[in-house]
């Protein structure tokens, strides 16, 4: 087979060529995933006699594959090229590590210029949310600041991570999308990815399902910039904490960009792995604070053009006055106004916006539903979702149900009737003495009510 092959190399001179037929030899021999992840990134430079030269994308990239796939890539050289063949590495040097870090000689380095390449996977990144459109207030003047910073110089200023923190609706997931689209911007060719710890978390779930713990682990660790969003839903998911816990390492060691987002800042995400909390520190951590009149006012004023409707100033100032603490509702309020307007063909005047006012304070709690809190409840306090429902006595389940039913009579609209049916059953004055319950531990106990705070904004994200 070998010799047969061989026999008909001459032809074979464009590295390409060469490249495209290592590449259907590669496919049959692994998954679809690891191919996309390690092989589509690798691009033939030139041919040397029977040296391919390839370029790779980073330092991490190599050491992965000289690793994982050493043996099958010089066996499919070899089978395209001869038992002389060789591959020889070039490593993309604008995106790579420190070259103290970089091992063994067999690596030629080369600098390239970035150009835009059609990469192997989806960023995630949301076009809308930019700079341009990012207002800037006294609230987030750091945090903005130094999203911008690095963006100019990702994994090359000390932010590293930067870590965004602050309540819901402020900003956090904006600014950590417009720092990814200003990398991109400017550094086409690098790989940048953005995921809430959620996703990650279900997808590492999946990966262990699967087996293919490796190939998830190093498709993070190929990444050129990391963006992790509402990292606070790590807590209580152990293995998933050590799995990002080691991504983190490679990345921080290889000076790529770490971003993260939390409704709290690194020392108080309690029940988060004590080693992943310091390494959060180690950068730069800035909070988002709730706009002031001012930044609220030109927030509408922006929005309302944005949306091409002109409004008067008294009544973007009623709006400013009554929706304080959250931008998304701002901007919720503006297009229901603008959609009640030309729905019942009336002007926007301030008792419609009144009227919306009101409605938007009562959506909050239509938003939030018993299957949402049971679920946050369940993964922070660590128990599954069917024990909260079942006749369990056990104390900490007991405890979780309470606050659980405190929590759906405080946030949601449900009767106690329907609370207690949705929690197996019970009867609604089971809810109230699951209500009195936790009110009264939260009034002699700290920390209880630290952890329905806790429990509240986890549920609000999730909800909004
Ligand atoms: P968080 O992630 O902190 O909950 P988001 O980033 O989702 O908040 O922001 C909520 C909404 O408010 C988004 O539509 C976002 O575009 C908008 N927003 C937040 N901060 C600003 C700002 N400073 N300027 C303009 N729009 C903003
Ligand atoms: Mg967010």
């Amino acid at each position: 087979m070998l010799n047969a092959l061989s026999s008909k190399l001459p032809a074979i001179s464009d590295p390409f060529l060469v490249w495209r037929e290592c590449l259907k030899h590669i496919k049959d021999n692994v998954t679809l995933m690891t191919f996309n992840t390690w092989f589509i990134p690798i691009k033939p430079l030139e041919l040397d006699g029977v040296t391919l030269k390839v370029q790779l994308p980073s330092q991490f990239f190599w050491e992965w594959i000289d690793e994982h796939f050493n043996t099958l890539i010089t066996k499919t050289i070899r089978q395209v090229l001869g038992p002389e063949a060789k591959l020889a590495y070039l490593i993309n040097e604008e995106a790579s590590a420190p070259s103290e870090l970089r091992p063994k000689q067999s690596i030629v380095q080369n600098k390239h210029i970035e150009k835009p390449r059609q990469k192997d996977f989806e960023s995630h990144l949301n076009p809308r949310y930019t700079f341009d459109n990012f207002i800037k207030g006294e609230g987030n003047q750091l945090a903005r600041a130094a999203a911008l910073a690095i963006s100019d110089n990702p994994g090359g200023t000390s932010f590293n991570p930067l870590f965004v923190y602050g309540g819901v609706g402020l900003g956090k997931t904006h600014l950590i999308h417009a720092a990814g689209n200003k990398i991109l911007e400017t550094y086409p060719e690098r790989r940048a990815i953005y995921l809430s710890s959620d996703t990650f978390t279900v997808d590492f779930v999946e990966a262990i399902q699967s087996n293919k713990v490796n190939d998830f682990s190093g498709f993070y660790r190929s990444m050129d910039v990391l963006i992790i969003d509402d990292i606070q839903f790590l807590i209580g998911k152990e293995k998933t904490q050590d799995l990002f816990f080691h991504v983190f390492n490679t990345l921080h060691q290889s000076r790529k960009q770490i971003i993260l987002s939390s409704d709290k800042p690194p020392k108080e995400l309690r029940g988060l792995d004590e080693r992943l909390i310091s390494r959060f520190q180690w950068g730069l951590t800035a909070d988002i604070q709730p706009p002031e009149l001012e930044t609220r006012l030109a927030i509408l004023k922006r929005k309302s053009d944005d949306y091409g409707m002109t409004i008067s100033i008294e009544i973007l100032e009623y709006i400013a006055n009554n929706i304080t603490s959250n931008i998304r509702e701002l901007e919720g309020c503006l297009i229901k106004l603008l959609a009640s307007a030309s729905l019942n063909s009336v002007n926007i005047d301030l008792d419609l916006t009144k009227k919306i006012v009101k409605e938007i304070a009562t959506d909050r709690k239509v938003n939030i539903t018993i299957e949402t809190i049971t679920k946050i409840v369940c993964s922070y306090l660590n128990i599954t979702e069917d024990k909260i429902r079942d006749k369990s006595r056990k104390k900490e389940i007991v405890l979780a149900r309470q606050i659980a039913m405190y929590l759906s009579k405080e946030l949601t609209r449900s009767s106690l009737k329907s609370i207690g049916l949705q929690f197996g059953g019970r009867d609604h004055s089971t809810v109230i003495h699951a209500h009195n319950t936790i009110e009264d531990a939260m009034s002699k106990d700290p920390s209880m009510i630290s952890l329905v705070k806790t429990l509240k904004t986890q549920i609000e994200i999730l909800s909004s």
